[in-house]
């Protein structure tokens, strides 16, 4: 799927050389091809590095700019426009009040009044409701441009994130911080996502990617909760992350009903999370944009994969894609996403997390995940663009 793995390889061997970091690991695959990618003479092909860091983002077609309507202080957006625009069909059922666009490869579903979209069948939640005026339909014009756009025309969402090569794994916490705790079954939350990490980080491995795990054993990454979630959009920072995903475990004591998977993507600008939008909660929009916050629409096409992969592995009620201002998100410099995939307070669910055979199954369900969102950008990538955005240098050193 990608247009070169021996440069890829000879790439991932200039990183390693240049980041020299702990926590890394490469696959026994990605490092014979290192191997295989130097030529007898020692003059070793490679891509540049225009930033040092990562290869420099492709120039995207840009859409054409949709006209902004403002109800009650927020922006909006019109369906029937953007339906247009993106090459859309769109029909209207009268009794459930819903709006539905496809294009053959979509379909979304719009409800009127509503926050939850159905996207291929799958919950993806707006900040902002969908809204009705005139017989017209309208969508905020954050949550189209920060999720649906990537979600719907992924190749008119702006410039392409660099391609995956270095994959960074949160364990959710860790240390003295155990997480959610099921007491009757002895499980820690903290045990759980750190096997469901090394797990995770053998497949993705094996499948030639670069991977850094924020902890590798039972630690906090700081003195403070606060600074041990910054720590780990640092850790993936550090490592010149393509992207991230930081695995947790649900829990909704005293309910123990309650189970299913959610993805969760870090809060858009100026919208309100998910958790703020219970019953007696207090508005906790932020107006800062986050370093995060310029990947959202990758965020958001990511997680709407994640969740399809991971919900297709297991099996497990759809709890959609949700958002929260995640500390472990917020300071990224890639697209990210939090994944809770089961629920601790669930006995069925905690049961089945209780055995190593079903955190293999969550473990390939969320490598899944990233090979979906994987493919989805490749396909976006010309194939020539890659060489002629890099070319190659006459004689660099070869990393041993
Ligand atoms: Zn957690």
């Amino acid at each position: 799927m990608f247009p070169s793995r021996l440069r890829r390889a000879a790439y991932r061997a200039i990183i390693l050389s240049a980041l020299p970091f702990a926590w890394l690991s490469l696959g026994r695959e990605a490092q014979a091809q290192t191997v295989n990618a130097v030529p007898a003479s020692g003059a070793r092909p490679a891509p540049s590095r225009p930033d040092g860091v990562r290869i420099a983002a492709m120039q995207a077609p840009k859409p054409a700019r949709l006209n902004v309507v403002r109800f009650k202080k927020i922006d909006y957006v019109g369906l029937a426009e953007i339906a247009a625009q993106l090459e859309y069909k769109v029909s209207w059922n009268e009794v459930k009040r819903e709006l539905t666009l496809r294009n053959g490869v979509r379909t979304l579903v719009f409800t009127t009044d509503r926050r939850e979209v159905s996207c291929d069948g799958r919950r993806f939640f707006l900040g902002d409701p969908v809204l009705a005026r005139d017989s017209l339909h309208y969508v905020g014009k954050t949550d189209y441009e920060g999720g649906l756009l990537a979600i719907m025309r992924p190749d008119l969402a702006g410039p392409l994130p660099s391609p995956l090569q270095t994959i960074a794994i949160d364990p959710g916490h860790g240390g003295n911080d155990p997480g959610m705790e099921n007491e009757s079954l002895h499980l820690q939350e903290k045990v759980l996502t750190l096997d469901v990490a090394l797990l995770l980080e053998k497949l993705l491995l094996a499948q030639g990617y670069r991977v850094v795990l924020t902890r590798r054993d039972d630690r906090n990454l700081g003195p403070t909760k606060p600074v041990d979630w910054q720590q780990r959009a640092v850790v993936a920072n550090v490592a010149g992350a393509d992207l991230m995903v930081s695995i947790h475990f649900n829990s909704l004591y005293p309910n123990t009903r309650v189970g299913g998977t959610e993805t969760f993507v870090f809060t858009r600008r100026g919208q309100r999370s998910d958790q703020s939008l219970g019953a007696g909660q207090t508005d906790d929009a932020e107006s800062e944009l986050v370093p995060v916050n310029r990947f959202d629409p990758w965020s958001s096409l990511f997680a709407h994969e994640m969740q399809g992969a991971v919900l297709k592995k297991l099996g497990t009620s759809d709890r959609g894609v949700k958002s929260k201002h995640s500390a472990v998100l917020r300071g990224l410099n890639c697209p990210g996403i939090l994944v809770e995939s089961v629920f601790l307070s669930n006995e069925a669910e905690a049961k089945r997390a209780a055995t190593p055979e079903y955190r293999q199954k969550i473990a390939e369900g969320i490598a899944d995940g990233i090979q979906a969102y994987a493919s989805t950008l490749e396909a976006l990538r010309p194939k020539s663009a890659w060489s002629s955005a890099n070319p190659i240098p006459s004689s660099p050193s070869i990393p041993r």
